[in-house]
């Protein structure tokens, strides 16, 4: 492996004498002055762009980070575009524009220090998050000015610099009255993009809808490979009759169930009863020839999550989220075979997730692969 350690291209100098895109507030200046202590030991850099202190990792002309290391080109299991429900305008997904605002900007506030063993929403200052209230409100009402930089040709950028080669885009369907059909969208945006085959896009539809069924076989037939489904937010439970439905719908048309696995520990307490790793144990057990995925391997619910994922050929373990000592664990307890490797950009950069990944697995190169590239290659064409 190439060991570069903190290199750095110049890129506040670059910002400085050019107004070159993707100069923005967040990504203009130099590293930041790096923490006390080896972060390999530590697991703490100071913001996104503190990632230059690890060995794999530098800022380019653009002040932008790009991994050095010699990676295989990867899947990002765990990806979204722009969201936009209800009344807010819709986004132009392949709009040329502005680098990405990424929901958590952990490069905005001098405060936040990038902690890679917690789970990740905890190193999020409060700034950050009441940023992020705000953001979500605009989603639905007025729009978000975040969002509309969370497009296609922002994605596959980022995408080539942290070596991925394919991204799985995961829409949701929150239950509104109207403009509920954020699948269609993300589906219309991929096919009129520049490099449709890298984007997987999977439907969404919400298990209380009458026509939820119907709508999933339409989204399967325009080429989504699987259905994302959000307990918390569409306030219904895995193992619910309406959503078993669902099921029945995957094993028929071979979709692959991608879950919001497990409490966040963020989101509204009246939500959280729903996303309880015991409702996830009926679907996995009854639809034994339907594919699993548990995005952030159970959330903060982990040590629940993986006594129902160990041992099932049918789940799969997406770590994004997950610290690096918990990616670990999680490899030893389920196997480097069921591990897939997410990102959950736009809402973090890829390479927070990617140096989590390379840190966990930096003693084999063979386990690294597998989780990067082979388990989501092995599941997309199976
Ligand atoms: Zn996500």
């Amino acid at each position: 492996m190439k060991l570069t350690r903190r290199r750095f291209l110049g890129a506040g100098a670059a910002c400085a004498v050019a107004a070159l895109p993707g100069c923005g507030p967040s990504e203009s200046s130099a590293p930041p002055e790096p923490l006390v202590g080896d972060p390999l030991e530590t697991l703490r850099v100071r913001g996104y762009r503190g990632l230059v202190e690890l060995p794999w990792f530098e800022l380019d002309a653009r002040g932008r980070l790009v991994t050095t290391a010699e990676l295989p080109p990867g899947v990002d299991f765990h990806a979204h575009l722009g969201f936009s429900f209800f009344l807010a305008p819709g986004i132009d997904y392949n709009a040329a524009g502005s680098a990405p605002h990424y929901s958590f900007d952990c490069d905005a506030d001098a405060e936040c220090v990038l902690d890679l063993d917690v789970y990740m929403n905890h190193f999020t200052t409060e700034r950050m998050q009441s940023a992020l209230t705000s953001e979500l409100v605009r989603t639905f009402l007025i729009g978000s000015a975040a969002g509309r930089t969370h497009t296609i040709p922002n994605l596959l950028a980022e995408m080539d610099d942290n070596s991925v080669e394919r991204a799985v885009l995961l829409p949701l369907a929150p239950g509104f009255p109207f403009r509920d059909n954020l699948a269609e969208r993300w589906l219309d945006a991929v096919a009129h993009c520049d490099a449709p085959e890298r984007l997987v896009v999977f439907g969404s539809v919400h298990p209380a809808d009458d026509a939820a069924p119907a709508k999933l076989r339409a989204l399967a037939d325009r080429g989504a490979r699987g259905v994302k489904l959000h307990p918390t937010m569409q306030r219904v439970r895995p193992d619910d009759p309406r959503t078993m439905e669902l099921y029945e719908v995957c094993r028929e048309r071979e979709l692959i169930v991608f879950f919001h696995a497990g409490r966040a520990g963020v989101e509204p307490a009246f939500m959280q009863p729903y996303a309880r790793m015991a409702h996830y144990r009926a679907p996995v057990a009854e639809f034994p020839d339907v594919r699993f995925v548990f995005g952030h391997a159970g959330a903060r619910d982990i040590d629940e999550a993986i006594p129902v994922a160990r041992g099932r050929t049918n789940v799969w373990m997406e770590a994004h989220g997950q610290g690096v000592r918990d990616i670990r664990r999680l490899l030893g307890a389920v196997g480097p075979e069921r591990v897939l490797f997410g990102t959950d950009w736009p809402l973090f950069p890829q390479a927070a997730s990617l140096a989590k990944l390379l840190i966990a697995t930096r003693d084999d190169s063979s386990v690294r692969d597998r989780v990067f590239r082979e388990n989501a290659r092995e599941l997309l064409s199976g």
